[in-house]
């Protein structure tokens, strides 16, 4: 039998292929300046094992400019270039990619920036573009060859002038339809933004033309217009510098850049693992609360970097719940990215990065803790009932990693207090950790359980906000102590009142009998109390929930 070769119809596989793979049209300068940088890279790389070859920084750079009338927009680059073979075989074969090529030849593993692997980038222009035009002059060659497409037709290939070493790649911006604005790849700010957005961190200079208008020299009242050029991105990513270099300054102007929030961190931690994963992260944790935390619209995560790259706006599996407010980016070379490069293939890279960056929020939460203690308490009144929750949720399966965070206010101390600090201060013969839940901490004052509690001279935790029983009643014991709310039957007070309070009992046991009938709908029984103090009667309950957990309860819809 004869094996045949698949056909494909190479139009409608191309326009599928690019109107599929990527969610936003403007990713194609993404992958133009991409490739870019990939070919400037390469130049970098060869010269390190090439004596004839130098490598000077200042002739390498990226340049997009604009031509708004005729609808042009031209993408150059200095870098390695491409021969006419290079021209048919990276640009005139889907999928295929010289830049994973020269990895592979190059063996370049540890350390290589070339982000280049698809062998798909390149046709994204057609997004934007209903011709585009390459010319190229390869690195060591005198010709030039031109390389021009309509997109599905084919493309053609001629030998072209060109001066100096590199690529240069014109796109014929599409004209606007009813419902596609296309023009704003040809306005100043927007590609300013975009490459703003997405192409920060390349590590070469991308150069625009930029217009304005400004005083003219020396006049206080004449304008005049000017061209200037720029380099838009900011290229060395800040998370790649050294920390020692880098001041608190620094880091609030990247948070404010990076439009985390409107407010100034309270603290930021700069991560760079460089294990059996590499990432680089820089995390803040805010002042204040962002206006729709604790609602449904609420979206946490973290800015995704590979290589410098953006990938993703907010990738929430970075972060847990519990620390949902961690605003940050992380950088790694170590993910697997699908072909458009804004999803990840596997999630194990992914998984291994938030397990490492919970463990390290979480240490810098305690050393706050432990060095700012008044600048902890108020990071917990402003995210503590997230912290809360997250010992709650999944069944306690964070409790361990949260209890040490939690703080609650003391009746003794009359501030907030950890718990680890209620427990250094117990007495021998207290065997419990004591709580009251409340509206607030005047009306937890005035409640008859406290009185035993409180004359005993243990200190007991007021409960206000919601979460706190319920989480609590998931941590069950702090350091092996047992929690237990001044509500509840027993409260393990020894007191000289039983053999008393039994026989008062006895004694009167027609009236109380005649009250547990009269509020039989209402309550289970009717005792007579061994803790109050000035009060002549208390509320306690003897089940699994308090009455302030019924309470809740209660209040929640069906
Ligand atoms: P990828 O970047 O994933 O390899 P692309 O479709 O973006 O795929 O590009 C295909 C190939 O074309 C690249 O691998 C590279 O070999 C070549 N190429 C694209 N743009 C340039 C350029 N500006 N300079 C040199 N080579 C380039
Ligand atoms: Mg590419």
């Amino acid at each position: 039998m004869e094996k045949k070769q698949f056909k494909a119809e190479s139009k409608r596989l191309l326009h599928m292929m690019i109107n599929s793979i990527y969610s936003q049209r403007e990713i194609f300068l993404r992958e133009l300046i991409s490739n870019a940088s990939d070919a400037i890279d390469k130049i970098y790389y060869k010269a390190l094992t090439d004596e004839s070859l130098r490598f000077d920084k200042d002739q390498y750079y990226i340049k997009v400019a604009a031509d708004k009338e005729n609808r042009i927009l031209k993408i150059s680059d200095t870098g390695i270039g491409m021969t006419k073979e290079e021209l048919e075989n990276n640009l005139g074969v889907i999928a295929k990619s010289g830049s994973l090529a020269f990895k592979n030849e190059n063996e370049l593993k540890d350390g290589h920036e070339i982000i280049g692997q698809f062998g798909v980038g390149f046709y994204s222009a057609f997004m934007a573009a209903d011709h585009v035009t390459v010319i190229s002059k390869a690195l060591g060659h005198n010709e030039a060859y031109k390389w021009e497409s309509e997109g599905a037709d084919g493309y053609m290939i001629e030998p072209c002038e060109k001066d100096a070493t590199g690529t240069e790649i014109m796109l014929k911006i599409k004209e606007n339809t009813e419902d596609e604005n296309y023009d704003e790849f040809l306005e100043e700010y927007r590609l300013k933004a975009i490459i703003k957005k997405h192409s920060d961190f390349i590590r070469y200079p991308i150069k625009m033309d930029v217009t304005g208008r400004r005083l003219k020299e020396g006049s206080e009242n004449e304008y005049e217009n000017y061209t200037e050029e720029q380099v838009i991105n900011s290229m060395v990513p800040i998370w790649r510098k050294n920390k020692k270099e880098l001041t608190v300054e620094d880091y609030e102007k990247f948070y404010a850049e990076k439009h985390y929030g409107f407010d100034k961190p309270i603290k930021h931690l700069h991560i760079n693992v460089d294990g059996t994963i590499r990432y680089n992260a820089i995390l803040y944790i805010p002042e204040n609360i962002p206006f729709d935390y604790y609602t449904k619209e609420y979206e946490k995560g973290l800015e995704l970097y590979s290589n410098g790259v953006l990938i993703m706006d907010k990738c929430g599996d970075l972060l847990p719940d519990h620390f949902s407010f961690v605003k940050g980016m992380v950088d790694s070379e170590d993910l697997s990215l699908n072909i458009s490069r804004e999803m990840l293939q596997h999630d194990r890279q992914l998984k291994l990065i938030a397990k490492n960056i919970s463990k390290k929020i979480k240490s810098e939460l305690q050393s706050l803790l432990k060095n700012d203690r008044d600048q902890y308490a108020e990071f917990f009144n402003t995210f503590g009932r997230q912290l809360k929750y997250g010992v709650y949720s999944d069944f306690g399966a964070h409790k361990e990693e949260l209890q040490d965070l939690l703080m609650f206010y003391s009746s003794k101390e009359k501030k907030m207090v950890t718990l680890d600090e209620y427990i250094s201060r117990m007495p021998k013969d207290q065997k419990y950790i004591y709580y009251a839940s409340g509206e607030s901490h005047e009306r937890i004052e005035r409640l008859p359980q406290t009185e035993l509690v409180a004359e005993k001279g243990y200190e007991i935790l007021y409960f206000t906000d919601d979460i706190d029983e319920f989480a609590i009643r998931m941590l069950m014991t702090y350091k092996e102590k047992e929690f237990k709310s001044v509500s509840s039957g027993d409260l393990g007070i020894e007191t000289d009142e039983k053999e008393k309070a039994e026989s008062t009992e006895n004694e009167h046991k027609e009236l109380f009998d005649y009250m547990k009938n009269v509020l039989s709908d209402k309550v289970k029984d009717v005792k007579v109390s061994k803790r109050l103090k000035t009060h002549p009667v208390c509320l306690s309950s003897d089940g699994d929930l308090t009455i302030e957990m019924e309470k809740i309860l209660n209040a929640m819809p069906d």
